[in-house]
């Protein structure tokens, strides 16, 4: 198998990667990012970015990514495409196979390979993604201002997508495949006496349907043993709330996880239990999950780096 040796290579390019990318690049590290299977990352499916500083107006999500991979370029960061298939963390330098037919020997590495949002699996999801299909609230919820929209999920993650989103719309529904909620207790004493929401228990959303965008959800309300009723509700912003997946399963017999799979890091630091091995971005941070904190942590991640490859005399 062909092999290559660096000093410093990062996995995934969304706003993690590419942001470790321009610190990196830099501080003449010379560094290496596979781009994987989604080159820019989760924002280059979504449609405008309000909330990233620095763009008053907002800016189209890929055309911003767009830019980050320019600036990481401009500054010497090797963008390549190709997705990380295995990982040798056991001894430095850590090796990392590409596609399956290429090893990367590197000394530092920086994972920053997100958290890929679930869903339900409805084809409408894609049909209206961006159109009133959303899986994150503090990211799209400004869009339902006085609007009427649905959170799917019963834990704590969709009893919080939903008290959020309460403080802007003008209802939200909570639809739950369960009887009970599986949210702490705390928080379901929230949503259940929330004068703006409304929970839907043993429902599930079959589908969705609107000319230009969500207009509404289809809904089947379980009654009793064997009998359904089949309903639908006026909607305008369908939310997903089931959880999210870290693309952590090649570096997990290496790096502390979560029970979910998220990477845990030292403190507040990127730094993993392993020397030289830094988590950035969504796939160690199941709290926040946006763009500028996943570029912080970039940033943060390739200052380590540096100074990891400095304490071992490799700059
Ligand atoms: P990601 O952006 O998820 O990028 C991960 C990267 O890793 C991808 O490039 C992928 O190809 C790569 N990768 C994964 N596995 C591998 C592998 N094995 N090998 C190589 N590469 C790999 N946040 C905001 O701040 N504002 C918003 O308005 C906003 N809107 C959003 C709308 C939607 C629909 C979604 C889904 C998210 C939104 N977010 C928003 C959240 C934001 O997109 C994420 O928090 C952010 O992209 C996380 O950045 P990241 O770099 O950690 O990972």
């Amino acid at each position: 198998m062909e092999k290559e040796r660096v000093k410093c290579l990062i996995i995934g390019s969304g706003p993690a990667g590419y942001t470790a990318a321009i610190y990196a690049g830099r501080a003449n590290l010379s560094p290496v990012l596979y781009e994987g299977l989604q080159p820019g990352g989760q924002l280059t499916i979504t449609t405008d970015i309000e909330n990233f500083p620095g763009y008053p107006e907002g800016i189209n999500g890929t055309e911003m990514m767009e830019d980050l991979r320019k600036q990481a370029e401009k500054f010497g960061a090797d963008v390549r495409s190709g997705i990380a298939t295995a990982a040798d963390l056991s001894k430095s330098p850590y090796t990392i196979t590409i596609d399956e037919e290429k090893q990367i020997e590197t000394e530092a590495l920086i994972i920053s390979t997100g958290a890929t949002a679930k869903y339900l699996g409805l084809d409408d999801e894609k049909k209206y993604a961006g159109m009133g299909v959303s899986a994150c609230a503090t990211c799209d919820g400004f869009f339902y201002r006085k609007k009427v929209v649905a959170v799917v999920g019963g834990g704590d993650t969709a009893c919080e997508e939903a008290i959020y989103l309460a403080g802007l719309a003008k209802k939200v529904y909570i639809v739950v495949r369960k009887s009970y909620l599986r949210a702490s207790k705390i928080m379901q004493d929230r949503v259940l006496t929330h004068p703006k929401i409304e929970v839907l228990f043993e429902t599930n959303a079959v589908g969705l349907f609107g000319e230009n965008g969500v207009e509404g959800v289809n809904l089947v309300k379980r009654k009793g043993e064997s009998d359904e009723e089949n309903y639908s509700l006026p909607i305008d912003g369908f939310f997903l709330a089931i959880g999210h997946k870290p693309n952590s399963d090649i570096f997990k017999p290496y790096v502390e996880t979560d029970e979910t799979g998220y990477i845990i890091t030292e403190g507040n630091s990127p730094r993993t239990r392993v020397p030289g091995v830094f988590a950035a971005g969504d796939v160690a941070d199941p709290h926040y999950r946006q763009a500028i904190t996943a570029a912080g942590s970039g940033c943060k991640a390739a200052i380590e780096a540096e100074r990891y490859l400095s304490a071992k005399g490799l700059i």
